[in-house]
């Protein structure tokens, strides 16, 4: 991990944050991005917003700039607007999609020839996208999420068959219930304080545990991929 060139989307909070601090302590040069830039920590704070794609550019340029290159994407901001199809405010299905979604694939498309020249110039190039055990498997209340999670499967998978041959490592990390601010995103009151609940009521993942996942995949060998790896707590079915 020494002197790797990282950039961390969601980095504010919850995995994002986690992930910054360990690949920091593990030697990287750290880019912590997101919008509330007051909590962020690391070599280079960037104000990010994954939505916008000028923001996305800035922030690749600003990394680029500061580390003479980058090596490492992790792709960690997210949010989860919870909540039934009948009657959804379909506001919260474009933000899920924008922020999840296009979000993860504007920062991958911004960042990829970096990664490649890292790669071709013998470095070790990662990718790393945070899906969600919800990216395999379904929930009711869930549809919204559920389709950005799939669908960052989908992205994943299938950019990892174009950009291996180039070196560049695509891996997904599916975490299950994960102790972090990531129920604060669910606008419905409802559904907000039954998922509060629900995980209160459960030994759920700490971000760090999440984080020792990334940096285990991404202390490999270059030659060494590992696709996906799914943690959850011990007791989510
Ligand atoms: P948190 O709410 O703690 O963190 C989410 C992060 O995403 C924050 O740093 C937030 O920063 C950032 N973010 C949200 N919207 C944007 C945006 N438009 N631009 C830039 N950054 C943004 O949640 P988690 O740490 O739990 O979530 C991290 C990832 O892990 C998400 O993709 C989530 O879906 C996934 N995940 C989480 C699980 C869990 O149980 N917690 C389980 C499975 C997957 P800011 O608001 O400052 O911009």
């Amino acid at each position: 991990m020494k002197n790797r060139r990282v950039l961390v989307t969601g980095a504010s909070s919850g995995i994002g944050a986690a992930t910054a601090r360990t690949l920091h302590q593990a030697g990287a040069r750290v880019a912590a991005g997101a919008r509330r830039t007051d909590r962020l920590t690391g070599d280079l704070r960037l104000s990010l917003d994954v939505t916008d794609e000028v923001s996305v550019r800035a922030a690749v340029d600003a990394v680029v700039t500061e580390f003479g290159g980058l090596d490492l994407v992790v792709n960690a901001a997210g949010i989860m607007p919870l909540g039934p199809v009948l009657g959804a405010d379909v506001t919260d299905w474009r933000r899920c999609l924008d922020t999840n979604v296009l979000g993860l694939m504007l920062v991958t498309h911004a960042a990829l020839p970096h990664l490649a020249r890292a790669a071709g110039q013998g470095g070790t190039a990662d990718i790393v996208n945070i899906a969600s055990v919800g990216g395999r498997e379904t929930f009711p209340g869930s549809s919204a999420y559920n389709a950005s999670k799939w669908a960052v499967v989908g992205f994943s998978e299938a950019l990892r068959k174009e950009i291996s041959p180039a070196g560049v490592r695509v891996s997904l990390v599916e975490p299950g219930f994960t102790d972090t601010e990531l129920p604060a995103s669910i606008t419905d009151d409802t559904i907000r304080a039954s998922i509060e609940d629900l995980v209160a009521g459960q030994k759920n993942l700490d971000s760090d545990e999440v984080a020792a996942a990334i940096a285990y995949i991404t202390g490999q060998p270059a030659h060494v991929l590992i696709n996906q790896l799914q943690v959850r707590p011990v007791s989510q079915l």
